[in-house]
């Protein structure tokens, strides 16, 4: 015989040990030069700016797709 389980396991119960397993909020902070929101550690998607230094030119990548 398979184990079987010795109680009953109510509604409130059911749902319980996943629901404490969600991912956490994603962390979004300002950007320095822009201050747009932005993900940290990461550079600027506006302006092309990370750690005061301009890494993307954002005046050559705006005008729509390439070919
Ligand atoms: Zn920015």
């Amino acid at each position: 015989m398979p184990p079987h389980p010795k109680k009953k396991r109510t509604s409130a119960r059911k749902g319980w040990r996943w629901s404490h397993l969600q991912q956490p909020a994603a962390t979004i902070t300002e950007c320095a030069q822009c201050h747009s929101p932005k993900v940290p550690h990461t550079v600027c998607p506006t302006c092309g700016y990370y750690g005061g230094r301009e890494i993307i030119s954002m005046a050559a990548e705006e005008p729509g797709e390439e070919s």
